[in-house]
């Protein structure tokens, strides 16, 4: 077996700053969300905060709406796997604290959707409190292509010992994980058993240099996995 065995295409994200619309692919800018659906709220169940600048009675136990992070369309990013009759991928962010195993940080919420069914928009909640760590600034995608090859621990035993180039850090559609800390854990999807696969990151810093103003430490990525079967099925989130 060799790399080429293990290649995947990622499509970068190369975030720029800029004044995305809804109907642009972007990162921190508004969703094409229609007025007749609810809008996502997170329940606050798992709510914590560490710094002085949130009072915990404000969040604890508190429903707090998601916030729109990032969109992305098929013509912009047909790698994805969009189920039929869906040309929009949007990501939600639950932006405080989560005490989750395996899943701390933001919350992450997909919706795959027929962007042509949208007339009417919604005029979206906003959260009254947010970690500064995860409020995403406006910005465009020109998108870049490359190829990516596993990580150790994504590799066969055999093969985990041999110099690969390095999968680099930031946002990106597809490819694989750049594991840290972290390895893959609990990666069989619960509904059909199948390995979830990275779908998704949303990088701390890009390679260009750029920031979507994460600040998750040392370049960090929310990696977000998702069910091969169908991507409807419950996804994985992993901060590393
Ligand atoms: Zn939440
Ligand atoms: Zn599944």
């Amino acid at each position: 077996m060799a790399p080429e065995d293990f290649a995947r295409v990622a499509v970068m994200l190369n975030p720029r700053p800029g004044e995305p619309t809804t109907v642009d692919s972007h990162v921190g800018g508004p969703l094409l969300w229609p007025a007749d659906e609810p809008w996502p709220w997170c329940e606050g169940a798992a709510h914590y905060t560490t710094g002085d600048d949130i009072p915990e009675e404000a969040v604890v136990g508190v429903r707090t709406p998601f916030v729109g992070a990032a969109q992305l369309y098929r013509r912009d990013f047909p790698e994805l796997p969009f189920p039929d009759g869906t040309d929009l991928l949007q990501v939600l962010l639950c932006t405080l604290y989560h005490d989750v195993r395996e899943a701390w940080g933001p919350d992450v919420r997909l919706v795959w959707r027929d962007s042509t069914s949208v007339t009417e928009l919604i005029d979206a909640p906003r959260p009254e409190w947010q970690e500064e760590d995860y409020v995403l600034t406006p910005n465009v995608l020109e998108p870049v292509r490359c190829t990516e090859y596993a990580m150790p621990p994504d590799r066969p035993e055999p093969l985990r010992d041999e110099e690969w180039p390095e999968v680099p850090h930031g946002s990106k559609a597809g490819g694989w994980t750049r594991w840290y800390n972290a390895l893959p854990r609990e990666m069989e999807c619960p509904e059909c058993g199948s390995v979830r696969r990275q779908t998704l990151a949303l990088g701390g810093g890009e390679p260009s240099g750029h920031s979507i103003g994460w600040d998750l430490g040392r370049q960090a990525n929310l990696n977000v996995f998702t069910c091969p079967q169908d991507v409807r099925h419950p996804i994985k989130v992993n901060l590393d």
